[in-house]
């Protein structure tokens, strides 16, 4: 054991091999940068990944979330029932798109949406539901599904963190109206800054693709494999929402090592619950026959009434023995913009503010060394004593 880790030990490094590298370099020198032929053999394989029929690359998951909603008609005077414990992103984009986001109750143990919560707060405003998967485990779909066919909701999977996840034989992102991925760097497949929209509709695909395309009628890939010019007419005020050939040549390689990425992260975490379990610490809930947990985050719970420092100064002490470390996440009802803009106050979703209080992450990624993963054990040992 060496404490404290100097350099320290990163939250979360991307795993980028020589082939990588030489995709990028040889697309760079390809001189088509934007969509073009890596983009849609990309989008080929991510839905063929989750088992959807159609697949549109993005730049974020940000703008995935923005334009799907879009897509599917929801916008001023709708409101989206949505979980506070997850990325401010989510909610920003129920905000963008004119909505109004509606915060439901977590399950205590996973911090995943109640569905019973969930139910409970349906108004004759309710448009859609936006659940998201946290940490790559998969929300209680079953129910989730059943409730938005009941009401006719919209279903659109949160499903930033769940590449590789799966809930009883389907990939998590592919059971509602529209699944929205992130490839950030910090995500398990990454093109440096990129996002998917996956759906089974066709006509949910294209209108996503126009929103993110300027509200153009075609992109500059279809129109040039064509005869003789063709003029672009924008149908709606759309986004500049593509992602570059770059990202897309990291992406293919990237989602070839899913499974091997998945496997690793697995590995990491069940070695991380042998030595917390031991610590006035919850270990990440187990998981249920028929899931796949894709672990995007390792992130138990701290006992918080059973040690003297709080959450808070439990982090601090890990930065300071050189461990990366990290909280997903702060309810998002409570950060100062929800708290103006919607009248939001501490005490309304007590098992989401309990949740935000004691959660925390630990470093997760491939390249950890089996010293890096006991030195992590040991430093929240000695953080805690
Ligand atoms: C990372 C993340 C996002 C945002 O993804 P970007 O690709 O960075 O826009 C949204 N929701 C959740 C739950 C995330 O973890």
């Amino acid at each position: 054991m060496t404490l404290p880790r100097d350099p320290p030990i990163v939250f979360a490094r991307p795993f980028i091999g020589s082939e990588e590298i030489d995709d990028v370099v040889e697309t760079l020198k390809s001189g088509w940068l934007v969509s073009g032929p890596r983009v849609a053999r990309f989008e080929e394989l991510f839905a063929q990944t989750v088992g959807t029929r159609h697949a549109v690359a993005v730049s974020s998951c940000t703008a995935a979330l923005h334009v799907s909603l879009l897509a599917l008609g929801v916008g001023a005077g709708d409101e989206v029932i949505t979980t506070p414990i997850t990325y401010c992103a989510t909610a920003h984009s129920i905000v963008h798109a004119g909505a109004r986001p509606v915060f439901v109750d977590v399950e205590p143990d996973t911090g995943n949406i109640d569905p019973d919560a969930i139910e409970a707060a349906i108004s004759p405003r309710s448009a859609a539901i936006m659940p998201v998967h946290l940490a790559g485990r998969p929300c209680h779909m079953d129910r989730i599904t059943a409730i938005a066919d009941r009401h006719g909701l919209a279903l659109i999977e949160d499903a930033a963190q769940a590449i590789g996840a799966c809930f009883h034989g389907r990939a998590a992102g592919s059971l509602g109206a529209a699944g929205c991925f992130s490839l950030y760097a910090t995500k398990t497949v990454t093109t440096a800054e990129g996002g998917m929209v996956v759906t089974d509709d066709r006509e949910l695909a294209e209108k996503v693709r126009l929103y993110s395309r300027h509200g153009l009628s075609e992109d500059t890939w279809t129109r040039s494999a064509g005869t003789g010019y063709r003029h672009q007419h924008a149908l709606v005020p759309g986004f500049k929402f593509t992602m570059t050939e770059v990202g897309a040549a990291l992406g293919i390689r990237q989602l070839g090592r899913l499974q091997e990425e998945v496997g690793r992260r697995a590995e990491i975490s069940n070695r991380y619950d042998a030595t917390l379990s031991q610590l006035p610490i919850d270990i990440p809930a187990a998981i249920p026959d028929g899931i796949t947990h894709a672990r995007q985050l390792y992130s138990p719970q701290l006992h918080t009434e059973a040690v003297a420092p709080t959450r808070d100064e439990l982090l601090d002490r890990l930065l300071g023995l050189g461990v990366g470390t990290g909280v997903h996440f702060a309810p998002i009802h409570l950060h100062p913009y929800y708290r103006q803009a919607f009248g939001h106050r501490r005490g309304e979703l007590p098992a989401a503010e309990r949740f935000g209080e004691r959660t925390f992450s630990l470093p997760l990624s491939r390249g950890l060394s089996r010293e890096d993963i006991e030195d992590v054990g040991a430093a929240v040992g000695v953080a805690l004593r």
